[in-house]
């Protein structure tokens, strides 16, 4: 007989599973399911980039790519950042494309850190950063930010939390869970901090173009002596509705770059080629999709804060990324017995904050990359759920 446990690796073996996907299959299982559980567009992606992928596969355009990708599709990308966000990389040596953003951050974060180093991670924050920090022989870090401080990273206290082996913070927003957005003034303090520093970004810009209220997203590397100190990680799956595809991409100065690349090279080979072409599409004339997806998107983040705010729960206004964060304290429910409930009785399945970190305890993450019709049907039923658990007295009647 094997015995796994003492075969496996020790941190693999330890980490715990996603606190995602948990509700998410559980629902699976059940009937009548509206589920606001799963971060990904409700769109299609476009069909001018669909065209492309299927023009190139008729043309038998199937072998690998270069390792770090198409050389024209660097150049778009590097185009892109330059066009967007004001920042210049060269194509040839500060990008590398990759298996969506989850990789690019996975490589990121390996050909950072050495055993023993510290890894900063603001939560309550995407599931990843903590468990790669982990399995790279890291320690994560989590800083907690605050509803008071609009969820967003202080100096204060990002300075409490550097010590002697803090090797890399990571950066993520437009923030999922919470919506959260930082502006170029609460970056500025956070690259004061930083500047003096040995200390690496991994900026995590995945939702980028979804930012709401005319409020542009800037990205850390943009700001004075940060270029040097910082990895952006981008993709396609949110911006252009392509998670399916499994594409992102890493820019960053060319001796992280280029080890990220050899990395890559040993794990991945390189990233799929029809989704590369697709995105060169994307990038070349995708900028109307992203306004029209962006549009709808925030009239439905207006119409949920509406909704939680109806029912009487507290509700931070997100503007970012496609999830509301309202808090669930009130009901004197733990976040995992709400959601738990929530689905057994109402079979409404959305997610527990602490599955973000256990400073996300008290809240739980609403995604709106729904229909109108399935939001508003998910509201009616948690405003039953409230009713009848005696939190609220009125019932939404829409
Ligand atoms: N970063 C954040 C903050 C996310 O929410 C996600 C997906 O939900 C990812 C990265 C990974 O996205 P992908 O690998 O599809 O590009």
């Amino acid at each position: 007989m094997m015995n796994y446990d003492s075969l496996l690796n020790k941190t693999a073996l330890d980490i715990p599973p996603s606190g995602i996907r948990r509700f998410f299959d559980i629902a699976a299982e059940m009937d009548d399911v509206i589920s606001l559980s799963v971060g990904e567009p409700d769109f299609p992606t476009p069909w001018h980039v669909r065209d492309v992928a299927i023009d190139s596969l008729q043309k038998g355009r199937t072998g690998y790519s270069p390792n770090k990708g198409f050389t024209a599709l660097c150049r778009e990308i590097c185009n892109y950042y330059s066009r967007r966000f004001g920042l210049d990389y060269d194509f040839r040596t500060n990008a590398v494309v990759t298996v969506g953003g989850s990789e690019a951050i996975d490589l990121a974060i390996r050909t950072l850190v050495n055993p023993g180093d510290e890894v900063l991670v603001p939560q309550p924050s995407f599931v990843c950063y903590a468990p790669i920090a982990r399995l790279a022989g890291a320690k994560a870090i989590p800083i907690v930010t605050r509803r008071e401080d609009e969820f967003r990273l202080t100096a204060q206290a990002l300075s409490r939390s550097i010590t002697k082996r803090t090797k890399l913070l990571i950066l993520p927003y437009p923030n999922n869970p919470t919506g959260a957005v930082m502006r170029r003034e609460h970056l500025e303090k956070i690259a004061d901090v930083l500047r003096d520093t040995n200390i690496m970004v991994l900026a995590d810009e995945i939702y980028s173009e979804l930012t709401y209220n005319n409020i542009p997203h800037v990205s850390i590397a943009s700001l004075d002596g940060m270029k040097e100190r910082t990895v952006v990680v981008n993709g396609f799956s949110k911006s252009y509705a392509m998670t399916g595809w499994r594409l992102g991409y890493a820019l960053g100065p060319e001796p992280v770059i280029s080890i990220m690349t050899k990395v890559h090279q040993y794990a991945i080979m390189c990233a799929p080629t029809t989704s590369q072409h697709a995105a060169m599409e994307a990038l070349r004339a995708g900028d109307d999709d992203i306004v029209k997806m962006r549009d709808e998107y925030d009239m439905r983040r207006r119409l949920i804060v509406r909704g939680f705010r109806e029912l009487g729960l507290d509700c931070f206004e997100p503007e970012g990324a496609f999830y509301v964060f309202p808090s669930i304290l009130s009901t004197g429910m733990s976040s995992e017995e709400f959601c738990e409930k929530l689905l057994r009785e109402k079979h409404v399945a959305v997610v527990p904050g602490n599955a973000f970190g256990e400073c996300g305890e008290g809240f739980i993450r609403v995604s709106y990359a729904y229909s109108t019709a399935h939001i508003n049907e998910a509201l009616r039923r948690i405003g039953q759920f409230l009713k009848e658990e005696n939190i609220i007295n009125e019932t939404r009647n829409d």
